[in-house]
């Protein structure tokens, strides 16, 4: 290898990008037939009515909602309905959990 070129395998994600910054330089710009674009139009129509349905059903149930008495946090600031516990280090090590305490403060 020539001192001072740095060689980037193409199998690697610099490498990759070089390499797609190359075909660019060389083919120019992909282009999208009308039925792929129509095609992934409607796949992200699907991914956002599945995300806002999500979201109204959340809104919907209290039970969804984050907050103490939830199966939600990391299990150190409120017990979880289902016991889970993360190895995060609680309110004093995780950001999460002192977030949650400052919230919620100590509910058992
Ligand atoms: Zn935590």
């Amino acid at each position: 290898m020539t001192k001072g070129l740095t060689y980037f395998p193409p199998n690697t994600k610099v490498g990759r990008r070089i390499m797609s910054a190359a075909s660019r330089l060389v083919y120019g710009k992909p282009t999208i037939s009308p039925e792929v674009a129509a095609f992934n139009a409607e796949v992200d129509r699907k991914k956002r009515e599945k995300k806002a349905a999500n979201r109204a059903k959340r809104l919907a149930n209290p039970e969804l909602v984050y907050g103490p008495g939830t199966n939600t946090g990391h299990g150190h600031v409120w017990v979880r309905p289902d016991n889970f516990k993360y190895y995060c280090g609680g309110p004093a090590m995780c950001a999460d959990c002192s977030r949650d305490f400052l919230k919620y403060g100590e509910s058992k």
